[in-house]
């Protein structure tokens, strides 16, 4: 990847490349105002020694005149006279050109003026020079010497003080200028540093900045990367940025979103497995049970069978029997809950379930709540046990009546939708296909997170006076059904659970009726009983003695084989428990079938064996009745069941064959 594309470095090399910058600007401009400050001072140094120079030069020239003019005076020669004119003449062109240089060179006021008045003097001198050499050319010796003694050389001294006083000037301008130069130097030092200072703060300032805009993400990467990785994902990631930090924290974001929406599957996975091993310990507590129940509803039916006349016995047994019943209710939820169920699956179409079952809602809801159904009349059809589904819209409508005390909107809707892999990605226990759809939502007091979370577990329950088995049931009820359910709920907003149900392909078939009736005696039919729990053998053939019918009992599966084997001629009906020690009911029936082909075989079950399985398919369309069972129940089953054989032998005499059921499509086979 090309390196400008990445942000840091970028930023990384503007921030140094300006500190780099600022750095050589600052010395270069430190050089040169250095350079300036040494070539000022050069130029002063070379100027006071060019003026004292040229003031000395002007001191030893009008020196030179007088000592010329002393010669003149005293040689009294021609020649020398002569000569010493021209030393005279020289020594004054020099004073003269060393005043011009001086003039040019001076500055100052101060200087300018001693300048002035050495002008003066010498022009003075050079006057009075003149007569006193006029005087000593022209042989006047002795006036020349006292002229020269009286004016010239008093003014050449003064012309000497002058010089004297300029040199004094000039060195004294020096040191101040030096001086001047020497503060100026420290001045600029002084500024240097504290440039320097200041380009130190502005750079370390400049890192610290451009290291924080890139180590703080870094830092909160890190933070993030360390909660994630103690798989905390509530973190808050902040991926504002633009550069490759923000990036990163960008793809923390997205993991951290993948392991929540996981977190959440798992979740639900674990929610389901262990709802799944409660129903499983239900179920196994509801077989027990339900053999007890068989035995006592039995023991009171026998008791009023046996005593007809007596009217407190009869009344006692009748609240045993009720209580029985309730007791079996009861059960029936824990079956239902665990899928356990013996359940009667048929096509039907949901909306049309919805619209059936309206006036009962209706009455069940106060007037404060108002009731809208919207069931959409092209749904798909749904192959369900219809009171089972009926008990989950009843569970959930009294749910969401408790949930609005002071009245609402109930609305219930019926939907089809398809649900796709993504779906079912977020919900561990949905298949893909075309599911039709339950919406019971309202606008009650909606729930908690806490709350939802255990809902659906048995026992479970906000009530005071509540049973916590509803929503349980309805669990186990849609699960049974290969379907189910989803909550969305908000405290003080209302809440919406959508039941989901697989869509069928089959069509309602013709309505058959079912003749329901009281007890039917028997006509001394000899039925064999296999059944594990010995109480329930007992009565239950006490009970068949009572209808009528000859009994033989077997204590398992493998039992009920022999006797079924050394009486075969004599069995008109097998009454099978399914579950038993060793052979289960349809394994023993299935030998039986062997034996003997097709005897009439009626099943009782406390509960569904296949844990989560259809019944229908279990039971592949055997007469099986549920225990407890009442009296009326089993002698009519029975009943049918002899009867039939009866109408199958006189059609076999006709010559029609009877559909048998193919022992080898029973569960287990
Ligand atoms: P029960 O109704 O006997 O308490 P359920 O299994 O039917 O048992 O419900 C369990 C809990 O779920 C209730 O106690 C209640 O807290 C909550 N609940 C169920 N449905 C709703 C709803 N529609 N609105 C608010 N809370 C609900």
């Amino acid at each position: 990847m090309n390196l400008r594309r990445f942000r840091i470095a970028a930023r990384l090399s503007i921030g140094l490349g300006l500190i780099v910058a600022f750095m050589i600007a600052l010395i270069v401009l430190g050089i040169v105002s250095m350079n300036r400050l040494n070539e000022r001072l050069e130029e002063l140094a070379s100027r006071t020694t060019v003026k004292i120079w040229y003031a000395t030069m002007i001191q030893d020239s009008v020196h030179v005149i007088d000592n010329a003019i002393l010669n003149m005076i005293v040689a009294r020669e021609e020649p020398t006279t002569a000569m010493e004119y021209v030393r005279v003449m020289t020594a004054r062109k020099t004073c003269e050109n060393a005043m011009e240089a001086l003039a040019k060179l001076e500055e100052t006021r101060y200087g300018t003026e001693i300048l002035r008045r050495m002008q003066q003097n010498l022009e003075q001198a050079a006057r009075e020079n003149s007569r006193v050499i006029e005087l000593a050319r022209t042989g006047r010796h002795r006036q020349a010497a006292g002229t020269f003694l009286e004016t010239s050389r008093t003014t050449g001294s003064v012309v000497r003080q002058v010089c004297s006083e300029l040199v004094g000037y000039e060195k004294e301008e020096a040191n101040a200028s030096y001086l001047a130069a020497t503060r100026t130097y420290r001045f600029t030092s002084f500024m240097f540093v504290i440039m320097g200072l200041t380009v130190l703060g502005t750079a370390s300032s400049a890192a610290v900045l451009l290291t924080r805009s890139i180590t703080a993400p870094l830092k909160q990467a890190v933070h993030v990367a360390n909660r994630l990785g103690s798989g905390d994902l509530s973190v808050e990631i902040d991926a504002s940025g633009r550069d490759e930090t923000a990036w990163l924290l960008t793809a923390m974001k997205e993991m951290a979103d993948k392991l929540k929406k996981l977190g959440e599957v798992e979740h639900q996975l674990v929610q389901s497995q262990k709802l799944e091993t409660v129903g499983r310990f239900a179920g196994g507590i509801a077989h027990d049970f339900n053999n007890m129940l068989g035995v006592i509803l039995g023991n009171t039916q026998l008791m009023k069978m046996q005593n007809p006349g007596a009217q407190k016995v009869v009344e006692r047994c009748t609240v045993i029997e009720s209580a029985v019943m309730r007791a079996s209710d009861f059960i029936k939820q824990l079956l239902a809950f665990s899928r356990r169920q013996i359940l009667e699956f048929k096509p039907v179409r949901l909306d049309e379930m919805v619209r059936e079952f309206e006036k009962m809602m209706r009455r069940m809801l106060r007037e404060n709540i108002d009731m809208r159904i919207v069931a959409h009349s092209d749904l798909a059809f749904i192959k369900v046990d219809t009171a089972q589904i009926n008990q989950v819209i009843l569970n959930l409508v009294v749910n969401a009546r408790e949930a609005m005390p002071d009245g609402g909107v109930l609305t219930i809707e019926t939907d089809v939708v398809v649900i796709d892999s993504d779906f079912c990605s977020f919900h561990p226990v949905a298949k893909t296909g075309t599911y039709v759809v339950l919406s019971v939502s309202d606008t009650g007091v909606g729930m908690s997170p806490d709350v939802v979370e255990n809902i659906f577990e048995p026992f479970f329950t906000t009530k005071e006076t509540g049973t916590g088995l509803g929503l349980s049931v309805v669990y186990g009820i849609i699960r049974q059904h290969g379907g189910f359910i989803d909550v969305v709920s908000e405290p003080g907003r209302g809440t919406s659970f959508s039941v989901y149900l697989p869509s069928s392909t089959e069509k309602p078939a013709q309505a058959t009726s079912r003749t329901e009736g009281g007890s039917m005696k028997g006509g001394g039919e000899t039925v064999l009983v296999v059944e594990d729990d010995s109480d329930l053998r007992e009565t239950v053939s006490d009970l068949l003695k009572l209808l009528g019918y000859r009994v033989l009992t077997a204590r398992d599966g493998e039992e009920g084989v022999r006797v079924f084997r050394k009486h075969c001629g004599e069995v008109d009906l097998v009454l099978l428990d399914t579950v038993m020690p060793k052979k289960s009911g349809f394994e023993a029936y299935r030998e039986m079938d062997l034996i003997r082909p097709a005897v009439p075989s009626l099943f009782v079950t406390g509960y569904n064996a296949v844990h989560g399985g259809r019944s229908e398919e279990d039971t592949n369309g055997a007469c099986v009745i549920q225990k407890p069972y009442s009296v009326e129940v089993l002698s009519r089953r029975i009943r049918e069941m002899l009867d039939g054989r009866q109408q199958e032998r006189s059609a076999q005499a006709d010559g029609v064959i009877p559909p048998a059921v193919p022992p080898a499509a029973l569960p287990g086979s």
